[in-house]
């Protein structure tokens, strides 16, 4: 069997690290909000190339509480709209309906999955307040023509780093120093992972990461004075200490997640098969997800299931055909359901042995559609 991802293989060369940081947070006997996770924030933000990072309970947490701050901010409020790409995962429109703000769905680019700035543009209205750019996949959007676009329509750009912990552009800025704010994933399946639940926000704006401090902890800034109607969505100490150990070594491990997409793309050699554009600036992409498209997706999907190869659909139902949100059902999104028919992500870590790549690229190349 090659799994998809193999989790535990992936967590057992930090064996020896973990139980260190485990004892060193068992044995200072403070949980929560202590030394490990103001190390690991201070170690994120600069790891992003941002003034602040927040730790927060989730990934969809850190989105919520971006747009719910700017709300206490007075900058949004209830009903003003949100740019999102339509085929993204679930959660990056979940944040904005969290917050009763709404998502306007815009088509991606079908070469990259990522947002088109073409399409924004007839997308907004005077109720447009923010672009939640989404680095899908792990690919780092065109961030510079999305912030002009952004300043020049005074709209906040929030965005998505969940797939994308370390993706830079050409001058060496991260996934998530670009925009206003942005929220990280730590789930345990994500390029950084935690084992368990995790997430921060990274900003500039100290008043925005203050806003969100306070949210996150009840809406409190001093223990037991209340300025907002807070939720509880802190990062334990555990998980902060675990994260430091893994962030120590993440470029190490982007490096050879993107040598595995590079042996796919030079030897998956198929006509049915489309690969993923692999961009000049190599650094662009931390390779989340190798994701290939195929107008046979589920005749190829059941073939490498029956040879015992895991793949797995990057989404199989879009946000707007979801029963979720099916007021937006009526929507026309051709290219985000040609994605969501078409796409299939193969196995990808660091840990995958050459071995058990040269199986999976053998299986696709000798794949015909009946
Ligand atoms: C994983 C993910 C999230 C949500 O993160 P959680 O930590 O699972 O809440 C948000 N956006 C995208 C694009 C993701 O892949």
């Amino acid at each position: 069997m090659i799994k998809f991802l193999d989790l535990k293989k992936i967590n057992e060369c930090y064996r020896e690290d973990f139980t260190q940081a485990f004892e060193r947070v068992l044995d200072s006997g403070w949980y929560i909000m202590g030394a490990e996770l103001a190390s690991f924030e201070s170690n994120f933000a600069k790891y992003c190339g941002t003034r602040y990072a927040i730790g927060v309970a989730n990934g969809l947490d850190a989105l919520i509480l971006i747009i719910r701050a700017y709300k206490e901010l007075g900058i949004f409020k209830d009903g003003d709209e949100v740019l999102v790409p339509a085929n993204t995962y679930i959660a990056s429109v979940l944040a904005i309906s969290a917050n009763n703000l709404v998502p306007v769905f815009v088509e991606p680019k079908l070469d990259t999955y990522n947002l088109d700035i073409e399409n924004l543009k007839n997308r907004i209205t005077n109720k447009t307040v923010a672009i939640l750019p989404v680095h899908l996949y792990g690919q780092l959007c065109d961030m510079k023509s999305l912030v002009e676009f952004a300043k020049n329509n005074n709209l906040k750009v929030i965005e998505d780093c969940a797939q994308a912990h370390g993706a830079m552009d050409t001058e060496g800025n991260k996934a998530g120093s670009f925009g206003d704010a942005s929220g990280f994933s730590f789930y345990p399946g994500k390029n950084l992972g935690a084992l368990g639940d995790a997430g921060a926000v990274t900003t500039n704006d100290e008043e925005l990461a203050n806003t969100i401090k306070a949210l996150l902890n009840y809406g409190s800034h001093v223990k037991y004075e209340n300025l907002y109607k807070g939720v509880n969505s802190r990062l334990d100490e555990i998980q902060a200490a675990l994260l430091n150990v893994k962030l120590a070594k993440l470029d190490e491990v982007t490096n050879l997640r993107r040598d595995v997409a590079n042996y796919y793309s030079k030897n998956i050699n198929n006509n049915n098969i489309i690969k993923p554009i692999i961009s000049a600036n190599k650094d662009s992409h931390v390779w989340h997800l190798y994701v290939i498209r195929c107008k046979y997706r589920t005749e190829l999907k059941q073939y490498l299931d029956d040879l015992n190869i895991q793949t797995v659909i990057h989404y199989p139902i879009p946000p707007h055909r979801q029963a979720a949100y099916k007021e937006f059902l009526h929507l026309k999104l051709p290219i985000t359901d040609q994605i969501h028919n078409e796409v299939l992500s193969l196995p990808l870590s660091n840990v995958i042995t050459t071995e058990e790549l040269d199986i999976v690229i053998d299986a696709l190349n000798k794949f015909h559609a009946s």
